[in-house]
């Protein structure tokens, strides 16, 4: 009810009344007056003794300060410090001019945006159609802006309405989500094509058997091999988009569990040797048998060797060596697999890991391949957080090397 001075005060009167009460009863005068005056000046010391800021607050208590007119959300010092830490751009306008610009909204549009008209600052006739209409409400539908801020690019707008004509602008940059959706669609695109060739090859040739009622053996054994080859193709084909699309959906689980990646090396060099490709007998194993133990899926670092090997079986020259290496460099385990042929050259180095890159695209069907092995080795090496090399010499030959972290 009362705060500590308030009590002292109140105290010490009661002391100087209680006092001259005593002296009422039996003092005489003059202690009487003594007394009570002491009381009163007591009361007085004390009470003027009250601090300041009690004071004030007394004082404001009593007379209330007018309310302030509400503080603009976007001159607010947190608005600034929060739309800084935004990663995508936005601008603050009052009406049709810029007021606040992100850190992001800088970097895209520049600092001297901020004063300026943001009808220039964003130059869009989309963008410009939309900020015009002064009325417009608050978009929740997003303004695509095509070709925005250069050709190819798309970004998109969102208009958030404040009181006193104050709008927020929100940009988002959907260039990288577009280049996804085309390399999906370039992917069924291409599939497609791979398996319309095969297929159409195999609906000529049994096409032609059928009108050839009378046809020579030689000739009839000729288009069935024909048909079995490009049947093959197909089935080839078919085997690794289902690898690719496995190995891609699995691309966020970390394997977790222990492989030797000495045991699968050697595993997928017998199961090549006892192939009957004529390469086969070319592939030296030039490692020993110490375990690599490291966090993997046994399967597909199988599938990974084996299209490394593979390739340099088909792409090196006849009759020379592929050799398998299996080196501990540190922590890491590197895999690396050379072969003598015709090489690469280094513009096509950084592109042989996308789906159905070939640099010969004749070269290679004519051994059998479907553009997919590098790109399958690609993901399961990063599956693996493997790093994978690729070092060439045209004329000489290739070594693909992959290097994985070792666990225990
Ligand atoms: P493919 O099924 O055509 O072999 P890959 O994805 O395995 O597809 O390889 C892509 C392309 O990279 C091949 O078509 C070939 O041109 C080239 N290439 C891969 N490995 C080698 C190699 N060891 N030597 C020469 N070229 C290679």
């Amino acid at each position: 009810m009362f705060d500590r001075l308030s009590s002292l005060v109140v105290a010490l009167t009661l002391v100087a009344i209680a006092a001259i009460l005593a002296a009422l009863a039996g003092g005489d005068a003059l202690a009487i007056a003594i007394l009570a005056a002491a009381g009163v000046a007591a009361a007085a010391i004390v009470y003027s003794a009250l601090p300041g800021t009690v004071i004030v607050e007394n004082r404001a208590e009593a007379a209330p300060t007018p309310a302030l007119p509400p503080i603009s959300l976007l001159r607010h010092p947190d608005f600034a410090l929060w739309a800084d830490q935004e990663k995508e751009p936005l601008l603050g306008c009052d009406g049709n001019i810029v007021t606040l610009a992100n850190d992001a909204a800088i970097r895209l549009l520049g600092r001297h945006i901020v004063g300026a008209d943001v009808r220039t600052a964003i130059r869009h006739p989309a963008a410009t159609e939309w900020l015009s209409n002064a009325d417009a409400a608050a978009m929740l539908e997003p303004i695509n802006l095509i070709d925005f801020p250069r050709p190819g690019q798309r970004w998109t707008m969102r208009i958030a309405s404040l009181s006193g004509g104050q709008r927020i602008l929100f940009l988002a940059d959907r260039s990288a989500i577009d280049a996804a959706d085309r390399m999906r669609s370039d992917f069924v695109a291409n599939a497609s094509h791979e398996l319309r060739t095969p297929l159409a090859a195999i609906l000529g040739y049994v096409e032609t058997l059928q009108d050839m009622n009378e046809a020579d053996s030689a000739t009839r054994h000729r288009f069935l091999s024909i048909i079995e080859r490009e049947a093959r193709r197909m089935q080839q084909l078919v085997i690794d988009l289902l690898s690719i699309s496995r190995v891609e959906a699995d691309r966020f689980r970390r394997p977790t569990a222990q492989v030797d990646l000495t045991a699968i090396v050697r595993a997928t060099i017998a199961q090549l040797k006892d192939s009957e490709n004529p390469r086969a007998k070319d592939v030296v194993a030039a490692f020993d048998d110490a375990p690599l133990s490291m966090l993997g899926d046994e399967a597909q670092l199988g599938q990974l060797v084996h299209n490394i090997i593979f390739n340099a079986m088909k792409y090196g020259r006849a009759d020379t060596p592929v050799t398998v290496e299996l080196l501990r460099e540190g922590p890491r385990a590197r895999l690396s697999v050379r072969d003598e042929g015709e090489g690469i050259a280094p513009d096509h180095l950084p592109r042989l890991t996308e789906r159905f890159y070939r640099v010969d695209e004749a070269r290679s069907r004519s051994v059998g391949g479907t553009g997919l092995g590098l790109a399958i080795v690609k993901h399961i090496s990063e599956r693996h957080q493997g790093q994978l090399d690729i070092e060439s010499e045209v004329g000489k030959g290739t070594r693909v090397s992959v290097a994985f972290p070792l666990n225990g």
